[in-house]
């Protein structure tokens, strides 16, 4: 299947490292032009070295997310470096344990920053751009946003809001053929995934608990399994897909329990 996205140009944002990663090597192995973004400029420097080395087109811009500032930065850079901005994939967040009772009003707050105000604020100034190519976007969300998992308010709000503006902006940007789609993962081994795990009493047997709950062939999910769908959702080739959250998971979040 050929996914038309040469010439196109796309953002991924936390780009550098694990799912983000997987998503730019594969925009990039698609041929489109992928601006990495995160706010690691080493990280970020290396995986646009990897890209080039292996034919990818790539560039990168540092940027710490939560900043408001940061966001209209990432836009300014892209579309006066390319011209055009085909689609975003909003991608960077962090399960940072921000509980009901163990957090705090203001780290709840910051929490949403971290990990909801950047999906907006790179959606809004990218949308000029997305309405002349009839671009697209894609966010990755969590399981956590139907589930819940306990002491991680922040981010199971900022998940759960993701799922509702995949719904809201779909519906509103209608008018300009832009579609709007959230992939959604539960156990992807990711330099997140390995920091959430080895912060639990026993990680090597948690670990195991969870992998045999996974009704899919009992293992993870990989990164560049999410990284197919997103790239797919991205493309035309998924022309009349809009406003849903798919999930790869393995069947995690949806199959009987007692499998
Ligand atoms: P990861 O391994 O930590 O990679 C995320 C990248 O984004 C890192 O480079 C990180 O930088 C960067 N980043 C995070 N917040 C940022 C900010 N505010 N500004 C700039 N850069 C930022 O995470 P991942 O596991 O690939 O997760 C990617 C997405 O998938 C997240 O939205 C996460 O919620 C979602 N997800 C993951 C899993 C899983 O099992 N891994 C499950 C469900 C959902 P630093 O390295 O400096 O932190």
């Amino acid at each position: 299947m050929n996914l038309n996205l040469a010439s196109k140009v796309y953002i991924v944002t936390g780009g550098a490292k694990g799912i983000g990663a997987a998503i730019s090597k594969t925009i990039a192995a698609e041929g489109a032009v992928v601006v990495v973004v995160g706010r690691g400029k080493e990280d970020n420097i290396r995986i646009v070295d990897e890209i080039i080395k292996a034919g990818g087109k790539a560039s990168y811009f540092t940027a710490e997310l939560s900043v408001a500032q940061a966001c209209q930065d990432v836009i300014n850079f892209t579309a006066e470096k390319y011209g055009r901005i085909d689609g975003l994939v909003n991608n960077a967040g962090i399960n940072d344990g921000v509980g009901l009772e163990k957090g705090s009003p203001e780290k709840f707050f910051q929490s949403l920053h971290k990990n909801l105000s950047h999906y907006y604020n790179l959606a809004h100034y990218a949308l000029p751009y997305l309405k002349k190519v009839k671009g697209n976007i894609v966010n990755i969300g969590s399981k956590v946003a139907v589930t819940g998992q306990g002491n991680t308010s922040g981010y199971a709000a900022s998940k759960g809001a993701i799922n509702a503006l995949t719904r809201e902006w779909a519906v509103e940007l209608l008018p300009y053929s832009i579609r709007v789609n959230t992939v959604l993962p539960a156990e992807v081994w990711t330099p997140l995934y390995e920091n959430w795990i080895n912060s639990l009493p026993d990680p090597k047997e948690k670990l195991e608990q969870i992998v045999a709950k996974i009704p899919f062939e009992k293992r993870m999910t990989t990164a560049e399994e999410i990284a197919d769908m997103a790239v797919f959702l991205l493309s035309d080739r998924s022309s009349h897909t809009t406003g849903q959250i798919i999930y790869v998971d393995g069947g995690y979040t949806h199959l009987d329990r007692s499998l």
